[in-house]
């Protein structure tokens, strides 16, 4: 595709790094991984109409194609590095192109991550972004390291974006309690909705004690599900101590749990320790800003289960988004 929309979103997300030894430019990147280190490499795609909704203003699709790949290697503990992005647009469109360019380059900017190329065609708005970070060599957070005994933990606030998109769908059973609610408790849900926070640093500092780690991507429950299943273990969440916000609380007293349990698009991390390191792990994260709450067990036998405070079971029976609608 045209050159010049190429330059513009290189001429916002240039950032200069050593590391870099042939960027943006070339047939492909050249790439220099420091000796002792591992790459963690993802990818991600995002389908208008699918992941976000048509009418998402470009920074916020610029940023969040972004931000949920940094949210995998957060997951993963890798520091992020480079990116590259594949962009397919209707047609050439420079306003999108600069307000996409901004909110790429500001969830670029806390990492120093530097795009190091791409490609861009014509099609249907797809954003697909290819993330690299760097692990030292052996140290990456896994799927498959729960233990029993071990406690159950998520960062942040559970529920928020599924009650932003909530908020944003005109035939909700509450649209119309919503539509008056004060604006400020509606802007806090999009706000995570459309811009998560990926939780690097907190994936850093779980490198030496978390066993097993995952991004909250799909929902809660199918998300610790991946764990319980690479591990060979079961949890039991406790739903009571699910960590909820004051906006959705307000917003959502009734849903708060279950948007909790299978809401998608949080982007916090849900991760496994021993039992004796969960409080340590609390103090630490709550350092980075972003807490850490204990919300359940990991226990013999398979799956997911989540109880109230009197040991009922209320496992929801659809669990999170799934894809093509399984
Ligand atoms: P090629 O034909 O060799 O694949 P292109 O003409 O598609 O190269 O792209 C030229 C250069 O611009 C390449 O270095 C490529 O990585 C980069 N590039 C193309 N599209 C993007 C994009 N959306 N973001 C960042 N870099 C891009
Ligand atoms: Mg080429």
């Amino acid at each position: 595709m045209e050159f010049s929309l190429i330059e513009a979103i290189t001429r916002r997300t240039a950032q200069a790094r050593e590391d870099v030894v042939l960027g943006v430019g070339d047939d492909a990147a050249l790439l220099d991984v420091p000796a002792g280190q591992q790459l963690a490499a993802a990818v991600d795609t995002l389908v208008e109409g699918v992941h976000f909704p048509k009418g998402t203003a470009p920074a916020d699709i610029g940023y969040k194609a972004l931000a949920v790949n940094l949210s995998d290697l957060a997951a993963m503990g890798a520091m992020p590095a480079w990116s590259l992005l594949a962009l397919t647009l209707p047609a050439p469109d420079a306003d999108f192109v600069e307000g996409f360019a901004q909110g790429f380059a500001q969830a670029a900017a806390p990492y120093r991550m530097a795009l190091v190329g791409g490609d861009t065609t014509s099609g249907p708005l797809c954003v697909s972004v290819t993330v690299h970070g760097l692990v030292p060599q052996g140290a990456a957070l896994r799927r498959d390291g729960a233990r029993q005994g071990d406690v159950v933990m998520v960062t942040g606030t559970l529920g928020d974006a599924a009650g932003g998109l909530a908020c944003l769908d005109r035939s909700h059973p509450r649209a119309a309690a919503l539509m008056e609610a004060p604006e400020a408790l509606r802007a806090a849900l999009l706000t995570r909705l459309n811009r998560p926070e990926p939780r690097v640093a907190a994936g850093l500092q779980l490198r030496e004690v978390a066993t097993a780690c995952i991004d909250v991507s799909d929902g809660l429950l199918a998300d610790l599900a991946h764990i319980t299943a690479a591990s060979g273990v079961g949890a039991h969440i406790d739903a009571a101590a699910l960590p909820l916000s004051s906006a959705l609380l307000t917003l959502f007293p009734e849903q708060a749990t279950a948007l909790a349990l299978g809401g998608g698009d949080d982007y916090e991390l849900c991760f496994t320790v021993p039992a004796d390191a969960a409080a340590q792990v609390s103090a630490d994260l709550a350092r980075l800003g972003c807490g850490a709450t204990r919300i359940g067990r990991i226990v013999a036998g398979e799956g997911v289960r989540a109880f109230d405070a009197e040991g009922q079971d209320v496992t929801p029976p659809r669990r999170g988004w799934e894809h093509f609608g399984a």
